[in-house]
Order: structure tokens, then sequence, then C-alpha cells
């Protein structure tokens, strides 16, 4: 069993609905309970695709998923709200990002945790001190 922390964006649409349905979702994975969940914020977007405003959000998860498998069920849920693979920094309807899981550290080309660049940005940091 580990216990990993999630961080949930949305800067397109209907950005608090797609937040409450990351929390519900991340709540129904096969072998994964939401353990927190920390309040949601707006956060200005970053980058020069960045467009609209973000909503932030992030979240405990305990599971006996492995990391990638994770990740999959992360991608499944991003895609059944609608998203389009179309790149970092862009606008989007529902980013979820594995921010640690456990004490593992993973440097594959597909994911890397912990995920520093996303720990370093203030509006991680503040949903992580509400958990
Ligand atoms: P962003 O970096 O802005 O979140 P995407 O959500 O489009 O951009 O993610 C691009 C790719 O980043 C994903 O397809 C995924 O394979 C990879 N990735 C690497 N590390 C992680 C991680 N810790 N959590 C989620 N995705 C990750
Ligand atoms: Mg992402």
């Amino acid at each position: 069993m580990t216990l990993c922390e999630i961080a949930i964006g949305s800067n397109l649409g209907n950005r608090a609905g797609h937040i409450r349905f990351a929390f519900r979702e991340l709540n129904r994975l096969p072998r994964t309970k939401l353990l927190k969940r920390s309040q949601v914020r707006p956060s200005a977007p970053m980058g020069k695709h960045a467009g609209p405003e973000y909503l932030n959000a992030a979240g405990i998860l305990q599971t006996t998923l492995s990391a990638i498998g994770l990740l999959v069920e992360l991608k499944r849920l991003e895609a059944l709200r609608g998203r389009i693979p179309n790149g970092h920094w862009r606008p989007r309807v529902l980013d979820l990002d594995i921010l640690t899981f456990g004490k593992q550290r993973i440097n594959k080309r597909i994911l890397q945790v912990p995920h520093n660049s996303a720990l370093s940005r203030t509006f991680v940091s503040h949903a992580l001190a509400d958990l």
C-alpha cells in the first residue's frame, strides 16, 4: 500500500465541475481510496500557451496500484473528461499529475516522480499545506 499526492488542475470549461469529478473518480479507482482533499483555489496560468486562469487542488490517495498503473488510470480520467492530449502548458479541461508516490523515485520518459517541477509551484505547495 502506498500513499501518494496528486495535483489536480483545470483551466477550460466548467473548472469547478472538472475538479469535483476528479475527486469523486479518484476515490473510485480500483484498489484506491482518496484519504484527503485540499481546498480548490485559483492560480494564474504559466507559459507561452497559458490561456485562462486555473483552478487547482490536491489530494492524498492510498493505493495498491503501481505508479505506472496509477498514471494509466489518471490519463483515463483526463480523457473521460474530454481532454485531448495537446502538450505541456496548454489549456486543459483536466490535468492530473502524480506529485509523489510513497518514497519511490522514478525517472522514466512517461513518469518522473517526485514531480519536482510541479512541487516547486506555489499553488501546489498551498494545496499540499491543506492536507
Ligand atoms: P503537464 O506536464 O503540463 O502536466 P501533460 O499533462 O500533458 O503535461 O503530461 C505530459 C506527460 O507527462 C504525460 O503523458 C505523462 O506521461 C508525463 N508525466 C511524467 N511525469 C508525470 C507525473 N509525475 N504525473 C503525471 N504525468 C507525468
Ligand atoms: Mg499532466
